[in-house]
Order: structure tokens, then sequence, then C-alpha cells
């Protein structure tokens, strides 16, 4: 860490932000990244925080201007150049609160692209907190490094899903139930195209749901393993497969 560089435990300070990022641009930060600067980390005239935007790289942005409630921070240099993490989304059914927030939290680290909440007939959730998740979202690519966040979708049900599925794009049906094959061994098998993951909710897929998944030709089933692992368990453990075999785990 160079001097003057706002670190936290987790490492030096990233901000995610909206606006333009370029040489000398200044940068407002927002009323709550405001708060956190000045009154959490209690920063100084001068610190310098790390500034992305998921378009123009990161930057590293030094602290000219600050009042009681707001500051205002000036780009200097880029610090790494922008980086796009591999086309994934994972299509889950929304769970309780928490393991919903540790999804999409756990998720964004695992290099995520798209976030899209199914609701299911066996969910118990159906009303997602959109702000919620995508406040989940940015806070854990600040931490994790990415260059970008994923896109938090609002919920769709089963068969809005199904009926409006990019059919080039491949969606890995996690099926508990069928003999599917292993996940990594049916992904070595596909040949290079977009791949997108389904998990379904504590009371799993319904029986009418498995046929509509089984009957479609993009759908390609799997087995994430013997024992039956809970929903937030399945979509993670099934993202960190992906990513090894087809991600940029290499
Ligand atoms: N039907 C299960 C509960 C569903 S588990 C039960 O009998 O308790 C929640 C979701 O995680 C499932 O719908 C499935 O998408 C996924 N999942 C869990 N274990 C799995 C496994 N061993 N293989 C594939 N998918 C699994």
């Amino acid at each position: 860490m160079s001097k003057n560089e706002l670190t936290y435990p987790g490492g030096k300070l990233r901000l995610y932000v909206e606006a333009p990022l370029a040489a000398g641009t200044r940068v407002v930060p927002d009323e709550q990244q405001s708060h956190y600067l000045l009154n959490v980390m209690r920063a100084r005239l001068g610190d310098r925080v790390s500034l992305f935007n998921g378009r123009d790289g990161e930057w590293s942005a030094r602290v000219v201007d600050k009042s009681k409630r707001a500051c205002a921070l000036a780009c200097e240099r880029v610090v790494a150049e922008q980086s796009a993490v591999p086309d994934v989304w994972l299509c889950f059914a929304p769970i309780k609160r928490t393991p919903a927030d540790y999804v999409v939290q756990k998720a964004t680290e695992l290099g995520v692209g798209v976030l899209q909440p199914v609701v299911t007939r066996r969910t118990i959730v159906s009303r997602v907190n959109l702000a919620r998740m995508r406040a989940n979202a940015i806070e854990a690519s600040e931490q994790s490094g990415r260059m970008s966040i994923p896109d938090t979708c609002a919920p769709l049900t089963f068969d809005e899903l199904l009926a409006t599925w990019p059919t080039e794009r491949r969606l890995i049906f996690c099926d508990e139930v069928g003999a599917a094959p292993p996940m990594a061994q049916a992904l070595v098998a596909e040949r290079e195209q977009p791949f997108a993951i389904l998990t379904g909710p504590e009371g799993g897929f319904e029986r009418t749901e498995r046929a509509a998944l089984h009957a479609h030709p993009f759908v390609v089933p799997v087995s994430l393993g013997p024992r039956i692992l809970r929903a937030d368990t399945a979509a993670l453990a099934a993202l960190a497969i992906w990513q090894s075999v087809r991600g940029d785990w290499h």
C-alpha cells in the first residue's frame, strides 16, 4: 500500500461509481459513500481511494475537497485496465432473506455476470428487494477486485424464464432427482457457447417443471453429486465448477 492510500482489513478501498472516469475527472461519491469515507474511514484531504465504474478501468483518485458531509475525489491515474468476468448467468429461486443476500455476495465473488431470480411453484419468497440485491453485489464487487458489477435482474416466473430464454445460451439445470451426468463431465462435452446455471428452491422443482426443463434442447441437466445440497450451496458449487471448467480459474 502506498502512503495516503485508504485501506481497510480487506485491502485497499475500492468504490464503485456510475460516473465516467478519466484523468482529472472530479467524482462526488453518493451520500452513503461520502459518509463511509468521511466518518468511517476518516478520509483526509490528499488521501487516495480506487474508483471503478465497469467501463473505464480502475482509477486512483485523491480526496480534493471535503466538508462535514460531502467530499470530492479527483481521478489521477489508471491502476488497472478494464476487464470482464466470463459470461455466466445464475438463475436461482430466491430463498429466505439472509441466504439470498449470501448467494448474491458469493456468486458475485465467484464472477457471475447476471443474477436472475426465478419464482418457481415451490418458491417461498416471491418478492425480491432489488435495491438490496444490487447493494450486496456492489459491495462484493468492491471487495473481490472485480472491474464490473453483475446485472441484478427483477424476478421472472419459471414459465417466463423458459418462454423468453435466449436459446443460444445453454441452461445448466442442477437436477437433484434425475440421473443426470456429473456437472464437470457434462460441461467438458459442451462446445464453446454462453452458459447459465439454474438451481431450485428449498422444496426443489415440481415434476411438471422438471419435465418442462427436460423438453428444451438448450437445457443441460447435471448432477452436483450424491448428497442433497441446500439451494444456496448448490448455486455456489455449480458456479465454482463452471469457473474451473469453463471460466477464468485457469
Ligand atoms: N428436493 C430437495 C430440495 C431441493 S435442493 C430435497 O429433497 O430436499 C435445492 C436445489 O439445489 C435443487 O432444486 C437443485 O437445483 C439443487 N441441488 C441440490 N442438490 C443437488 C444435487 N445433488 N445435484 C444437482 N442439483 C442439486
